[in-house]
This record gives C-alpha cells, structure tokens and sequence, in this order.
C-alpha cells in the first residue's frame, strides 16, 4: 500500500524517473485493509484491487510482480530478485511493510496454522473455513478479532484467545475492553483472556491448543494474529540504519542518501506505525524529498482505529492512559446498551478518546484531537455532542481542512475542490478522484452528505417526493402512515396528497400499506397496477399470458394434463417453456380468463406481478450425482414460503445443489447455494437488463436455517427498499454489511419482529385466482386501456 501510494504522489510531481515495482505478491497492489471484509465475504478480491495492470502501464512502470528482492548492494547500486534479475536503480525505496509475529508457541508450524496478513492467507483461510469448523484465534487484538468475526460468518465455531485480561489493550482501557468482549461473545464468538498459548496439539495437522498451566481447547484451524514486527530484512542488506524498524528522518531519508523508506517498515521519530493514515502522509513528503522538491516534512500522524465488524462499534484515538499527570476523565457508561465513551482531557483539549459501542461522534472527537481545539466552552455536550438534523452531521460545519477520508487522509477541502474543480458528482467519481472512502469505508455516509450537500448534480440524482401529487419523500410517507395508522390509499391521497393520485403514486401507496400492515388494511384494487388488477401478464396485441403456479418448478403428469386440456380447449396459440422453468399459455382472450384459471385448478404463478415470481431450482442430491444438497426440496418450501406475497419489484430465486450454480441461484434476487454441509445465501443478483452476481449474506449448516436467513432478507426489503427498486439496486445502495446487520446479524428481539411481519403478511395473503380471493369476472377488467402494456 505505502510503496504505490507513494509512487501515485511522486507522479504528480512530473518526475523524469524510469519506475520499477518489485512485490513479492503476485497480486497488483490491493487494499490491505479491506481483507477482512473479503474473509467475511462482504468483499471480492476484485473489490479491493487498488491500481489495475493498465494504471501501471499507462504510468510506463515496469511491475514485477511475484519476484522478490533478496539483495541490495548499495555500492553497485542494484538489487536482485529471487528470479536472478539483477536491476540497477538511482534512487531506490523500500516500502516492505510488516511481518506477523509468531510467538514462540511450540509445533506452531503445523498444518492448518495460519497468519492473516496477505491475499494469500486469506485465500486460504477461506478455502479451508466451513461450518462447524472449530478454529482459534490467537490474538484480541484488531487483527485478530476482524479474523475471528469473518471465520464465524463463514460458519466457524470460533474462540479468541488473547495474553492481556482485556481485549484490544493497546486502543482501550480494561473497561472498553470488558464491554467490547460482552459484544464478541453475544455475537457467539468465546472470548478466553490472559492465556498463554504453549503448545500447538496434533499430529501433522492441528488438533487443538495448549495453555500454560495446563488446559487446552480443540482446533481444528488456528489463526495466530499476535501482532507485527516491521520488515527490515532489505534494510539490514543494504546497511541502513536500523532500529526496530528502518530509520527514517523527517523527509524520510534514510542513513542513504539514495535510499528511502516509507510504510510500516519503517521507524520515525522512534515510532512503527502499524496503520495506513501515516503512511499515506508518509509518502506525500518522500514524494516531494525524491523528486527534488524537498519541502514538507512528516511530523507523525495522530492514530486512530477503528473495529471493521459489523454491529461491533469500537473507534480509539490518541492517548488511552488517563493516569498521565493533569488528566481529567470524562465518561460515560450503560452496560445494558453496551455503549462505553470516554474522553481524556488535558488543559481542556482532547488528548484520548475511546467509544464502544456507540461510534457516531467518532468523527468531532478526530477532529478535536488534530485541532487541540480549547473545549471549555463545550463540556457540557462533550459526550453528547449536538446532533444536527441531517442525521448526525453537519457537514457545512466541518472546516476545509479537516480530514473526512482518515485511512486516506483526504481533507474536505479537497473533496470540495474535486466537486468544484473536476466536476466530481457520484460517489464513484470521488473515489476515482481523491481515493476518499477507497479505505476502510467508514467515511462513505460523509462523503456521501458532502457530495449531497455541494454537488449540484448529486442534488438531482436524490428523488425526493414520490410524485407530483404527495409531497413527501418515500421514506417520511412511511412514517406519516404509520404514525397516523392510515390504511387506504385514497384516505392517504385525501389527507397528505391531491385528492386523486395518479399511476405513479398509487400503486406505490397501495404496496406500502400492504407492506406496513401485512395485508390488514383496506385493499384498493384500482390503485393497482393493470396486472395485478387481471391477474395475468397483457401481452402487446391485448390477449394474456397464463403462467400457473409449479413450486421450484417441479410438476406432475396431472398438472400437465390438466394444462394440455386448457390449451386445446381455449385454442390457446402458444404453449411456452419459460426461462424460470414455467408453462406459459400464451394469446388467452381477457374473457377466457377466468374459466382458464378454474380449470386449470392451480393456483396462479404471479408472472406478472411486483411481488414473488418464482424459485428456479436445479436436480440437487436427489438425482444430480455432484449434488450436496437437496435443492429441489429446499426450493419448493422457499416458493411456498413467500409465495402470494407483494415485494417492491419483481422478485426472482434460485436454488443450486452445488457450486456448479446450474440453475444461476447467484443471479437472482435471493439464492441459496449448497456446499458440503452448509448452504451460502446469496441476495441482490441480477441476470437481466443488469447483470449483477449476489453478494453473501451468510454462510449456514441447514436448510431451515438457509430459509430463515432469506427470510429475514425477503421481510428485510420488503420493508426497507423503495417502491420499484430491485434488490440489485437496493443491497448495492445500502452495502451488504448494512444489509446483514440489519438482518441475518440484527438482535435477536429484531429478527423475530420480521419473522413475525412476514408471517403475519403470508398468513393474510391470498391466491389471486383461487377461493378467497378477489373477485373472478370478467367486470374487473373493465377498466383496462387497450394501449396499457406492462411487462
Ligand atoms: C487484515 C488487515 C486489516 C487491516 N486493517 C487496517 C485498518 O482497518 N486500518 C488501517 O489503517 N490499517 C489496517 N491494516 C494495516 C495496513 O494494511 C497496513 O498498515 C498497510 O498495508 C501497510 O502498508 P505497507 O505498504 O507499509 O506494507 P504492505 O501493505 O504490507 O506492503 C508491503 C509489500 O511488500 C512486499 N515485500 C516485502 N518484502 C519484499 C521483498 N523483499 N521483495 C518484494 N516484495 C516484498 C510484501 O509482500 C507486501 O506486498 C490492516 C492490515 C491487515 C493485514
Ligand atoms: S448445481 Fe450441482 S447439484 Fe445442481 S444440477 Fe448442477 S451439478 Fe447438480
């Protein structure tokens, strides 16, 4: 990360420099960072790739990738790679990061121990993470816990063992730690702390681990994340300066004036550091020392860090010991809530801030430390500080120079000159243009509000009132509905809108309140869209598509005899195997319709609907010889599960028995992919005018609970999305890990009230063409438009 972060700034320099990248990885550079969030599968390596192959190229920098450097001599000036390459160099920089740390634990070099410090290790991690597994991790500190968690959600049975009797102690004091280690073992992951871990057990490949003083645990995957050591060992060759890391200055000179250093190998003003804020500040002022504009100089950089795990909120920065002479403690606790703040103060400034829990002010306290801003006026609200009514945040507060980006440390000056100057509007362009919320992600919602707040085409994309008749935003309407208990759509129109409505609003008022009230309330059919008011998919010239019902799309000899009769019987012009493994009667006359369906006797596959479609299904183990799950039962029992239900958008699944993804579970809205001895459930794909593949939700061990899971997703978007947005557009607007907190990783109180919603709505729901439900004659068609076509 340090070494091509630096080399984007020497760029910006216009050097006259012939550039060559060695990396030992056989990857282009990567956020480092986001590992974690690729083991806990809210993340793909693609994601997190920092610099493509043609960003090299068209920088004419000659990668190297996969050789490693195994000598320097400094009077030759040339370095050799593990390939034999000897290559001369005028300047030569050395960004060689950090090593784990092994402790001395004995037999650790078995099969099944593992680091967690590359994509490699990563890789493996996840190839050998499965369900049930039991896997240890050593270490509770940041690493080890964001290993942990994202072992778990691949299905692990985890325990953390951790020296200290606190976790994370080098960012919180014992009582953060206390409260942080309620979390993790809430969240099912066993906290064991002050053990020493002496002995690996097992012959040849992990059984479990030994502690000092006696007692051991099982493990059948250990993961040691004892901290890191800087990487000196090119340092050492080249005779450089060396201490615990390669000494640096001020403009990150090393003891040669032709060598540089920069990252987490490095030591400054006798400090490692060991996160990526430093280093980026680190690599500006070598840039400017290499290129000839030696100027600024590298300070050191005030800390923070931040937990990256879901529903677990920890942030510390600056100082955490309180006991420092003229130390005043401010705090604030309830154990219940499981929130801890507390700040350090010195002379009124803010000299150290720990918060767990509750991380929303995170970003005035960062600022408070930078600035040593005189907080006298304000003790009051320290730990409260206002919050404005944009949702936590005013950014028109926020002076230019404060940091928004800390990982990357951009300024909100800077995004401001990128929206002002360079004619930045989206999100992606942000990135593209400063690398703001390229780190851990945590700046995204401020980036976001700022891009809101000054871009005036980010303005236009917002759509703010649902339409021209009812001035309220989506999300305010679903606020005014509840709270007033309205339950029809024309009493809503009535009291907040214009009286009337139009095809826009109503429908989209009509699925809200079904929504809101799980089906009890006052269905106004004519609100509706024409499909669901028929029942059946017009088609262009005026006749209908009739698709019934087949669960998982498994049939019988007598479902289909009884369809090849209604076919001969109404002349029905086109009998059609649909892409969903469906029968399509096609060019049925509007008046046939509902002697079509009593004859048929099936209930109605709501082809034509925004609601459930339909659960695409493959062979699975019941015939399929590479099958590991039953994937034909499993979604049979997901249609019917969902079935009869009205969604946002049309909604489509799939089920797979295997990885083989035969019947393409990976590109529907939710789909569940059986793996040996557990099932992946996969939401927001796509596979028609957008192509999206399905991000994780989670990894579980049955089936019951792969259709629970999806469950708390279906109820989840029913609720939550916009009327109309599919869940393509909705995970990716809310990101997966919003997704799952909200869901699968919600409290528990949370999960039941959507399961109890869902049920409530599935036991109110109806088919349309059968017994119950609304009328069945022809007069309901009458007001239908002959040129109204919706598909
Ligand atoms: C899982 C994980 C999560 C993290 N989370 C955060 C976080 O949330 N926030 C944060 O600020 N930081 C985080 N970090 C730390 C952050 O990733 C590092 O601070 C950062 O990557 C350091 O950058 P670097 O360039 O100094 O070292 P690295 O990124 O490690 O790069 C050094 C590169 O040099 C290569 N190399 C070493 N020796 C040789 C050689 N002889 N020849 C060729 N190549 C060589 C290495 O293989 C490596 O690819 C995390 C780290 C990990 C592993
Ligand atoms: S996905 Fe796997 S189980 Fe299903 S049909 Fe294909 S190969 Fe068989």
């Amino acid at each position: 990360m340090a070494g091509v972060a630096c080399v984007e700034q020497i760029l910006r320099h216009a050097p006259k420099f012939q550039v060559t990248i060695f990396g030992d990885e056989t990857h282009v550079n990567y956020n480092r960072i986001l590992l974690s969030s690729v083991l806990a599968g809210e993340k793909s390596i693609d994601d997190i790739t920092l610099n493509g192959l043609d960003w090299y190229e068209k920088n004419g920098i000659d990668l190297r990738l996969g050789v490693r450097i195994v000598d320097v001599d400094p009077i030759a000036k040339t370095v050799t790679g593990d390939d034999g390459s000897v290559t001369s160099f005028d300047k030569l920089l050395l960004a060689t990061g950090s090593m784990p740390i092994i402790p001395s634990i004995e037999d650790v070099k078995k099969e099944g121990v593992f680091v967690f410090r590359n994509l490699d290790d990563t890789r493996a991690l996840l190839e050998r993470a499965r369900p049930g597994l039991k896997a240890v991790v050593i270490g509770g500190g940041l690493l080890g816990l964001e290993a942990a968690r994202g072992l778990q959600v691949q299905g692990c049975d985890v325990t953390v063992v951790h020296l200290m009797e606190t976790l994370m102690e080098r960012q919180l004091d014992p009582t953060g730690g206390n409260y942080l280690a309620n979390k993790m073992n809430q969240m099912g992951i066993t906290v064991l702390l002050g053990l020493s871990t002496t002995k690996v057990l097992g012959n040849g490949h992990v059984q479990g681990v030994e502690f000092k003083g006696g007692g051991s645990i099982p493990a059948e995957l250990l993961v040691v994340a004892a901290g890191i050591r800087p990487n000196v060992t090119l340092g050492e060759k080249a005779g450089l300066e060396i201490k615990r890391g390669i000494v640096v200055n001020d403009y990150m000179e090393t003891s040669n004036p032709d060598m540089f250093a920069v990252g987490e190998c490095v030591q400054h003003n006798g400090i490692c550091y060991g996160l990526v804020a430093p280093l980026l500040d680190q690599g500006k002022v070598l840039a400017a020392t290499i290129t000839g504009n030696k100027g600024p100089k590298y300070e050191g950089t005030v800390l923070a860090s931040k937990l990256k795990i879901m529903g677990v909120d920890v942030f510390s920065a600056g100082e955490i010991n309180d006991k420092v002479d003229g130390s005043e403690v401010i705090r604030y606790e309830d154990p219940s809530l499981g929130i801890y703040k507390k700040l350090t103060l010195k002379n009124n400034k803010l000299s150290g801030v720990i918060l767990v829990g509750e991380t929303a002010d995170s970003h005035n306290y960062m600022e408070w430390l930078r600035s040593q801003s005189d907080l006298s006026k304000m003790r009051r609200q320290l730990l409260f500080p206002d919050s404005p009514a944009d949702g936590g945040l005013d950014v028109a507060a926020i002076s230019d120079s404060e940091t928004i980006c800390g990982c990357m440390g951009v300024t909100k000056g800077t995004i401001i000159q990128a929206i002002h100057e360079k004619g930045v509007n989206t999100l992606a362009q942000l990135k593209e243009c400063t690398r703001a919320s390229t780190g851990c992600g945590s700046c995204t919602g401020l980036c976001q509000s700022l891009l809101k707040a000054v871009a005036p085409e980010f303005e236009e994309e917002v759509k703010k009132t649902i339409c021209k008749c009812i001035q309220f935003a989506e999300h305010n309407l679903r606020e005014i509905l509840r709270s007033q208990q309205l339950k029809s759509v024309q009493e809503v129109l009535e009291i907040y809108g214009n009286g009337v409505g139009c095809e826009i609003c109503k429908p989209a008022l009509s699925y809200m309140l079904d929504m809101l009230w799980c089906g009890d309330h006052d269905e106004d059919r004519s609100a509706r869209f024409i499909n669901d008011r028929v029942h059946a998919n017009i088609q262009k010239d005026g006749t209908f598509s009739v698709i019934p019902r087949i669960r998982g799309g498994v049939t019988s000899p007598d479902e289909l005899r009884r369809i090849a009769d209604v076919a001969e019987k109404y002349n029905v012009p086109m009998v059609k195997i649909t892409g969903s493994q469906r029968i399509d009667l096609l060019g049925v006359k509007k008046s046939d319709l509902p002697k079509v369906w009593a004859d048929l006797g099936m209930p109605s596959g709501q082809a034509y609907t925004k609601g459930v479609r339909m659960v695409k299904t493959c062979v699975g183990t019941e015939f399929c010889r590479f099958g590991v799950q039953d994937s034909t039962s499993a979604g049979v029992e997901l249609e019917r599960r969902f079935e009869n239900l009205f969604t946002p958008h049309k909604l489509k699944m799939g089920v797979v028995g295997c990885p083989r993804n035969c019947a393409e579970a990976t590109v529907k809205d939710i789909g569940l992919v059986g793996q040996d001895g557990s099932w992946q459930v996969v939401v927001g794909g796509a596979a028609g005018k957008s192509v999206r593949k399905a991000d994780l939700l989670i990894t579980v061990e049955t089936t019951e609970q792969a259709l629970d899971s999806a469950g708390l997703f279906f109820q989840y978007y029913r609720e939550s999305a916009n009327y109309l947005e599919r869940t393509y557009d909705f995970v990716e607007r809310l990101g997966i890990e919003k997704v799952r907190k909200e869901t699968v990783y919600a409290p528990d109180a949370a999960k039941q009230a959507l399961r109890g919603r869902l049920q409530k709505s599935k036991d109110l729901s109806y088919d349309a063409w059968l017994e119950g439900s609304q009328p069945k004659t022809a007069n309901q068609f009458v007001q239908i438009a002959p040129m109204e076509v919706y598909v």
